[in-house]
């Protein structure tokens, strides 16, 4: 089938187009109006979708070389996300579908992180162990099946992403600070600030200790030294990103070993990280894990996954009433 997915559960319009299987095109317009914020604005972001949504939609189409006819499909993200978001992309989707004639498919966005697998090569075999890490997520899913996926692990507070952002925000770093505090922390020493990994038992993660720690950290060493943070910069990075990554892996390996999984594959923006990827490989040379990471224009919010989704829920016949409505706290399963 040839299918348009359009996502905008948060601060990205994305639109693709999706053919056979294989994606077509994947048009991201990232809204930069929230960065002098210091944190995505909800009715800003409503409304810099609105304004987005149709000039991505023809990119999209034009640039896979497809008319609206010849469309079998279209999908949209139902969430989880902000729910202003989601009523644009929803409501645009809804529309289209009714005047083309043609059905629905409203995708679970968590699910289009993990699925996001299958669009290139080397894709995962079921059943494998998923730690997805994004701005709003953290989560480790068993999947059995493109339909059959189970949460076993989640933050009980903040996302990895969130912890990223949130302390780089303590540094003085702008927002989203996750790339950058990565990219100074390539330079720095990971073992020079210990700080507490977030202890939980089972497969469950925590980061609101470290942000508090952090916090506290800071502010005793610029009370003696005002430039306590810009003289020690990279090594604060590090030991801060050597934290999350240890929180990370720790219950990775965990529910690893004891599900029995080696198909180990990583999701969402954090992703991007590179002590992450190093970290994990390293790692599962040492387990014998073959580990998936996909393309980082596939990590990030895009409707290329969204696609992906919904070529599977197109084969299973799993199409959405005309009903449907965008949920902001759609869970997994
Ligand atoms: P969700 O899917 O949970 O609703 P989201 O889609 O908004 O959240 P993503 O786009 O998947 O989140 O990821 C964004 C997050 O990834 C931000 O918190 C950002 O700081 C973080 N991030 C991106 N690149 C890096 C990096 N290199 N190192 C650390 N964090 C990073
Ligand atoms: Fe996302």
């Amino acid at each position: 089938p040839i299918i348009l997915a359009i996502e905008s559960s948060c601060d990205d319009t994305s639109a693709a187009v999706l053919a056979g299987g294989q994606i077509r095109s994947n048009v991201v317009a990232t809204q930069r109006v929230h960065e002098q914020y210091g944190g995505v604005v909800p009715e800003l972001a409503s409304r810099a979708h609105q304004q987005h949504l149709i000039p991505v939609v023809q990119e999209a189409l034009r640039q896979a070389g497809v008319t609206k006819a010849e469309l079998d499909a279209v999908a949209f993200t139902q969430g989880p996300g902000l729910l202003g978001s989601l009523l644009v992309g929803s409501m645009f989707a809804k529309t289209f579908a009714l005047a083309l004639g043609k059905p629905l498919l409203a995708v679970n966005h968590m699910r289009a992180h993990i699925l996001a697998h299958f669009i290139n090569e080397p894709r995962p075999t079921f059943p494998f162990l998923c730690l997805t890490v994004s701005g709003g997520h953290t989560q480790l899913v068993v999947v059995k099946s493109p339909p059959d996926m189970q949460v076993v692990g989640q933050t009980i507070d903040d996302a990895a992403g969130e912890a990223f952002d949130k302390t780089a925000k303590l540094l003085g770093l702008p927002y989203p600070g996750g790339p950058h505090l990565d990219k100074l922390a390539s330079t720095g020493n990971p073992t020079r600030f210990p700080f507490p990994v977030g202890a939980m038992p089972g497969y469950d993660f925590s980061f609101s200790g470290l942000k508090t720690a952090v916090l506290y950290f800071l502010r005793q060493q610029t009370a003696k030294n005002p430039n306590f943070i810009q003289e020690n910069l990279p090594d604060l990075c590090a030991s801060i990103q050597h934290t999350i990554i240890q929180t990370l892996l720790r219950q990775l390996q965990r529910a690893a070993a004891d599900l029995g999984l080696t198909q180990i594959a990583l999701a969402g923006g954090v992703a991007a990280n590179s002590g992450l990827r190093a970290a994990l490989q390293n790692l599962a040379a040492e387990k014998g894990w073959a580990v998936f990471i996909p393309e980082f224009q596939y990590c990030t919010d895009n409707a290329a996954m969204v696609a992906m989704t919904a070529h599977f829920q197109f084969e299973a016949g799993d199409f959405a009433p005309q009903l449907v409505s965008p949920d902001p706290r759609l869970k997994l399963t």
